[in-house]
């Protein structure tokens, strides 16, 4: 392996589960052996054009994206590509996933994305198959990062939050100015027939002042293969906005169900949007595809524009530090990162659950819902979601709905 100069992150004095509580030791001796990484969130410009007031990095509890470079150096992303590609000959991995994020991944400008993506091809696929992604906010979107992303075949994912109106309630910059126009313009040129292929899908994260139906259909104008509602970040310290933890209400499960029966009930399928998609599976005994649902194990790290390996960013919705890593001794950071209770807690699916999940009768549909919205600074993460409430209303209602099409069916089926 070539030298890498990434480093672990600082290490943040434990203070609950599964910091405190979770023996990985003891876990292996019992046979249970941790998943290495096939998804790689790199982080290539730790800042951002725009200043959306609900942003778990710029605008939550964590705020160490302040003593990040801005731009991932060529050096360090070199040695992150080696060190992904030690991981993946080490554990034998047919393919690996890259996405490019931020901050806003288009400010490093054509030239260092250009490179980072020749590069990526060039150290890993003579190793391990890649894919490669990035996740944008649009604004920059022009046609030379588009020929670049065709050349180099990334896959690109679009933030946007709806309509106008819904969009620029919180996606705005640092002027105040809303972001829809520009984005549409970029959605507008990655949609033409040219860079269509290059279309991942739509991320859209609620907010229930929105029209959840007015807010589906102005996303579905675009036609995009896929799109995934995210849930604001939120826990039972920090309860997320228009949160009903106190009041008894559902309204976050109240808007998706809107959303789900306009996209169920359409006489053609008109997208896939994920979360339903992933429901649907979960009743039917499928698995997940993302980390909202389900006890599927979760195998992606994030590497910061300084090289630091770190944890999922949702966690720093939660408290400082809460994505940091520890390991000690020799090796690749990523083999060492396996053996961390935190990266463990997302790998041993119901055996990570609170009691008040595990006797849930949705539990292996819900699993407990996002991991970040699990968190109490009183006792850390196994805990029921912060949304506990609207994610069993929806799951039962989406039950509902497919198990009554599917006896529908049967019932056809016998009378032919
Ligand atoms: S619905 Fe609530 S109790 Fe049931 S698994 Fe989900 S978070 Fe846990």
């Amino acid at each position: 392996m070539e030298p890498v100069s990434l480093s672990l992150g600082r290490f943040r004095e434990p203070i609950s589960w599964p910091a405190v509580g979770l023996d990985v030791a003891e876990l292996r001796r019992g046979g249970w052996e941790p998943l290495p990484f096939t998804e790689f969130i790199v982080k290539i410009h730790s800042r951002c054009n725009l200043a959306c007031d609900y942003c778990y990095i710029y605008e939550m509890a964590d705020q160490s994206w302040r003593d990040q470079p801005k731009t991932m150096s060529r050096n360090v992303f070199d040695d992150a590509c080696r060190m992904i590609g030690d991981h993946a000959r080490i554990f034998a991995l047919p393919a690996v996933d890259l996405v490019f994020h931020g901050g806003e991944p288009l400010m490093v400008g054509h030239r260092d994305l250009e490179y980072f993506a020749r590069r990526a091809r060039e150290l890993l696929e003579p190793i391990v198959e890649v894919g490669l992604g990035m996740q944008t906010n649009g604004v920059l979107l022009d046609d030379e990062f588009l020929r670049i992303c065709d050349q180099w075949n990334i896959q690109v994912g679009v933030s946007i939050d709806g309509d106008e109106t819904g969009n620029d309630r919180h996606r705005r910059d640092r002027r105040g100015m809303g972001s829809y126009a520009r984005v549409a313009e970029g959605l507008a040129r990655l949609t033409t027939d040219e860079h269509r292929h290059l279309f991942s899908g739509l991320l859209c994260t609620i907010d229930v002042d929105n029209d959840p139906v007015q807010t589906y259909e102005a996303l579905a104008k675009f036609a995009p293969p896929a799109v995934d509602f995210l849930l604001p970040h939120g826990n039972w310290t920090t309860p997320p906005p228009a949160s009903g933890i106190h009041d008894g209400t559902t309204p976050h499960a109240d808007w998706l169900i809107a959303v789900f029966d306009r996209w169920y009930n359409a006489p053609v399928s008109e997208t896939n949007v994920r979360l339903f998609g992933d429901i649907i599976d979960l009743i039917l005994g499928g698995e997940p595809t993302s980390e909202t649902v389900g006890l599927g194990p979760i195998r992606l790290a994030v590497i910061e524009t300084d090289g630091t390996l770190e944890q999922v960013d949702e966690l720093k919705s939660t408290f400082a530090g809460a994505t940091k890593l520890r390991t000690e001794g020799e090796g690749n950071p990523l083999d060492l990162a396996l053996r961390e209770p935190g990266m463990a807690a997302r790998q041993i699916g119901a055996d990570a659950l609170s009691d008040t999940c595990l006797a849930c009768p949705v539990r292996t549909v819900c699993g407990g819902g996002h991991y970040a919205h699990r968190y109490s600074e009183d006792n850390g993460f196994r805990n029921p979601s912060v949304y506990c409430a609207d994610l069993l209303k929806l799951i039962q209602h989406i039950e509902v709905r497919v198990r009554a099409d599917i006896e529908l069916l049967s019932a056809s089926g016998r009378d032919e």
